[in-house]
């Protein structure tokens, strides 16, 4: 599982406070990647704030599985 910080310039809205944000998470594992759109300013620092990589961990085991099995 790798955690990384991506600045998109696409905007979407902060998954914990709801602002708009070009910051994302990411959780990748095997090339599939999750991104969770979190701000990350000097103000508000829901970036740090969300931690999930022992659920997407298996959140891509899971998406992995299904495909595979689905072809
Ligand atoms: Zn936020």
């Amino acid at each position: 599982m790798q955690v990384g910080h991506l600045s998109s310039t696409e905007s979407k809205k902060c998954v914990v406070c709801g602002k708009k944000t070009a910051n994302y998470k990411t959780y990748e594992q095997t090339n599939i990647e999750l991104r969770i759109p979190l701000c990350d300013t000097d103000e508000i620092r829901c970036y740090s704030k969300v931690d999930i990589s022992d659920t997407a961990n298996i959140a891509i085991r899971l998406i992995k599985k299904e495909i595979k099995n689905s072809y």
